[in-house]
């Protein structure tokens, strides 16, 4: 289980008046940057903002705000304290805002960079290299919607805890909702991926962000994508059982992948609902992946041996390429969303949609674009041979109990 839903507004995008709450701050000794991001802050209508000329005074800053920053922004090479201390420091006070690394150096730096604040736990959303344009801007900003949201939903409070989770688990909690994949060539539906709901004792439904974060602080991760697991395993056997030959897809976080037996487990269950594993997609983020340590590593080798398909999610987010993920079994490859939504009006996200897609056709690995809303990005993914896509454009995730009717829906008008 992961809360990278990548093509799911799980809220709707950042709006404007959300962005202005938004609290940033900015640590570089740049005036030319300061200039650049004060004139992007204001198109954005972001006024709360502050900028710092070192990693010192940055950090003299938040203990003094209490570090209630939404999003901080820093340059690596700074006089005294460098980037990768403040990081250091942004990690032992436990900062749970987003992180965006802005640097000169050069891109093989920067991976390491993000890597390491990865390894910190810091909710890094990238790292940009200097001089940066407005398009990479946007494009960084974007990828910080869906952490912006979840923050002020997670700072309003309405996250479960960790009692309130594991009582649910007992009570038939998570619900599942499923959002089609639908093949690019056909206008067909041959999949769903399965996503995790929460039904609140008000009846309420919650998304994702309100539990999984919690969940992942804890070993109740596990029991909660095992549940997730089962229940898209029974739901396509019932499915089958009544004549669609759906397959689902179910997301998995590095930690899962840590269970040396989750293999076996995962096929058990299969053969208990007597469903194929290969009509299961085990999705794994990209920036997990990229950790490779050898028990994922094994793990992810005996998913593919038991028949399982892999697919590598939130593809674009960990700066890695297909060519060293090609090393790997996987089976397909889901696109982020941060790359697809505005394609057709981005030379940079349309240059990286256009790589992916070629080399995955390449590798015979076969591209999932996430996040498709809008008719200009789905003509583009289109035109570039896309096979499968996902999105508003097509459906929100739908209750497991509602498919059958969305399906029939589907089928019977003309796309
Ligand atoms: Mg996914």
């Amino acid at each position: 289980m992961s809360n990278t839903e990548g093509s799911e507004k799980v809220i709707a995008g950042i709006s404007d008046e959300n962005w202005q709450a938004v609290k940033v701050l900015v640590v570089d000794d740049d005036d030319r940057v300061q200039e650049q991001f004060k004139m992007y802050f204001t198109d954005l209508g972001i006024d709360n903002y502050q900028f710092e000329c070192s990693a010192a005074a940055a950090m003299s800053n938040m203990v003094q705000q209490q570090h209630s920053y939404d999003l901080v922004v820093t340059d690596l090479n700074m006089p005294n304290v460098d980037g990768i201390t403040f990081m250091r420091f942004l990690s032992k006070i436990e900062y749970s805002g987003a992180l965006m690394i802005i640097s000169g150096e050069d891109r093989r730096l920067l991976n390491s960079v993000v890597q390491l604040g990865n390894a910190h736990n810091l909710n890094i959303i990238g790292a940009m290299q200097k001089p940066f344009d407005r398009t990479e801007l946007r494009q960084m900003f974007g990828k910080m919607q869906l952490s912006a949201d979840k923050l002020a939903f997670v700072s309003a409070d309405q996250s479960l805890t960790e009692d309130e989770i594991q009582q649910g688990l007992s009570r038939g909690n998570p619900e599942l909702y499923f959002q089609p994949k639908v093949a690019v060539k056909t206008m067909s539906v041959p999949s769903f991926e399965a996503l995790a709901r929460w039904r609140a004792e008000d009846g309420k439904i919650l998304g994702p962000h309100l539990f999984i974060p919690v969940a992942e602080q804890s070993a109740l991760i596990n029991d909660l994508t095992d549940q997730v697991f089962i229940k898209s395993v029974e739901q396509v056997a019932q499915w089958h059982g009544q004549g669609f030959m759906f397959a689902v897809a179910v997301n998995f976080s590095m930690n899962s992948l840590e269970r040396i037996s989750l293999p076996d487990t995962l096929l058990a269950i299969c053969s208990d609902y007597k469903v194929s594993p290969e009509n299961i997609t085990i999705e794994i983020t990209e920036t997990c992946i990229m950790n490779q340590e050898a028990v994922a590593l094994d793990v992810i080798t005996r998913l593919h041996l038991k028949g399982f398909r892999l697919s590598i999610d939130d593809f674009g987010t960990g700066y890695s390429s297909i060519e060293k993920l090609n090393r790997l079994p996987f089976s397909e490859i889901k696109i982020d969303r941060a790359f697809v939504d505005g394609a057709a009006n981005s030379y940079s996200s349309r240059a990286i949609l256009e790589s992916s897609i070629a080399m995955g056709k390449k590798m015979g690995i076969s591209i999932v674009s996430e996040g498709v809303e809008t008719e200009q990005d789905f003509e583009l993914l289109k035109e570039l041979g896309a096979d499968y896509v996902q999105g508003a454009l097509f459906s929100n995730p739908i209750p497991a109990d509602s498919v059958l009717q969305w399906v029939e829906n589907w089928n019977k008008s003309s796309h």
